[in-house]
């Protein structure tokens, strides 16, 4: 008895001192006004003349947004906004709308839905990957991948399509404390050519882990991503997350505190798609992006850090906005597990 109390109270102390708190790089930074309007600039300056990568193609639309557009934002938890660069352009939220819609489900449902029924773990494929529905046996695998999306628009409770789209749109209003809108020449370009998507959602539903009728979700997703924000819309989004689930512009609770940890949680090991990895190694921080060109990044307790660059890379991640929050999560040393300079 005795030994079983000495090796229990011994493996304790073992696991406190490997226990690593995170954020305490954050915690210890005292960052004020000044300095966030410096780093902002900074990181707009820095990577405004970068060039590299392209619009995304396969939504015909998304090739005439102008590829120059660069805009870099900050929103505090008390509702501050420093900001650089084209940063009132509205742009399709894409994929950066996944994670509010699993905080939806999360609202509703509580995290265990999520995780359950749709999934936690990483792919470590491409975000329209239909082998990761064939490989794994939750088939829709975590709800930042296209897949957990579908799946996860198919989970909010409502009685009609109407229903259902505005349920997911006042979350995205209540979370960006704006009036949001469907881009509509977004939404007929992305749905006319939205075959894979299609493919998806019938195979969700072939293997029952979909909540829907596979066209009525599908039309709904694409409305979801044809939604237009801004820069600085997308870090009052993130905000939120940073502010335990409250809109610092509105005061009003979008989503439990303690959702707000699980949902985070899957943005770091999926936000990326198959680059979370090494976005998690260079920036560390809880991030979504979307073949918009827009990444938002949550500094928990703290900030949100945003930025919109319609170029991407292989992985259909924006290079400017990758660059320049990483710029600003080094800069500010605010990465989860250490200050990760660039
Ligand atoms: N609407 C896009 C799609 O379904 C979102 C992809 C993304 O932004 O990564 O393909």
């Amino acid at each position: 008895m005795l030994h079983k109390t000495v090796c229990k109270s011994a493996a304790l102390a073992v696991a406190s001192a490997l226990l690593v708190v995170p954020n305490a790089f954050a915690d210890a930074t005292d960052i004020g006004p000044a300095q966030f309007e410096a780093v902002v600039q900074e990181a707009y300056d820095k990577y405004k003349g970068l060039r590299e990568g392209k619009n995304a193609d396969y939504i015909p639309i998304l090739t005439t947004v102008p590829s120059d557009l660069f805009g870099v934002a900050i929103a505090t938890r008390d509702g501050k906004i420093y900001s650089a660069g084209d940063v009132d352009y509205k742009f399709s939220i894409q994929s950066v709308s996944k994670p509010f819609t699993a905080a939806l489900i999360m609202q509703q449902q509580g995290p265990e839905a999520v995780r359950k029924k749709i999934g936690v773990e990483p792919t470590g494929l491409p975000f329209n990957s239909k082998i990761a529905l064939e490989l794994y046996p939750e088939r829709s695998v975590n709800p930042m991948v296209n897949a957990g999306a579908i799946a996860a628009v198919s989970l909010v409770k409502a009685d009609s399509e109407k229903q259902r789209w505005q349920e997911i749109l006042q979350n995205l209003d209540d979370f960006a404390g704006a009036d949001l809108n469907v881009m509509q020449e977004v939404y007929d370009s992305e749905y006319k050519a939205a075959w894979s998507n299609r493919g998806i959602a019938n195979l969700l539903y072939n293997y029952e882990r979909l909540y829907g009728d596979p066209e009525e979700t599908l039309r709904v997703y694409t409305k979801q991503c044809s939604v237009g924000v801004t820069a600085k819309e997308l870090a009052v989004m993130g905000a939120t997350l940073a502010n335990g689930g409250v809109n610092p512009l509105t005061g009003k609770r979008v989503l439990d505190s303690s959702h707000v940890p699980e949902l985070l949680a899957i943005m770091a090991v999926a936000g990326f798609y198959d680059e979370s990895g090494e976005w998690m190694f260079n920036a560390g921080l809880p991030s979504k992006t979307g073949v918009g060109g827009g990444i938002v990044s949550v500094v928990p307790g703290k900030f949100a850090i945003a930025a919109f660059s319609p170029r991407l890379n292989e992985a259909g991640n924006s290079i400017r906005a990758m660059r320049a929050i990483r710029h600003i999560a080094g800069e500010l040393g605010v990465g989860l597990y250490g200050s990760n300079r660039e």
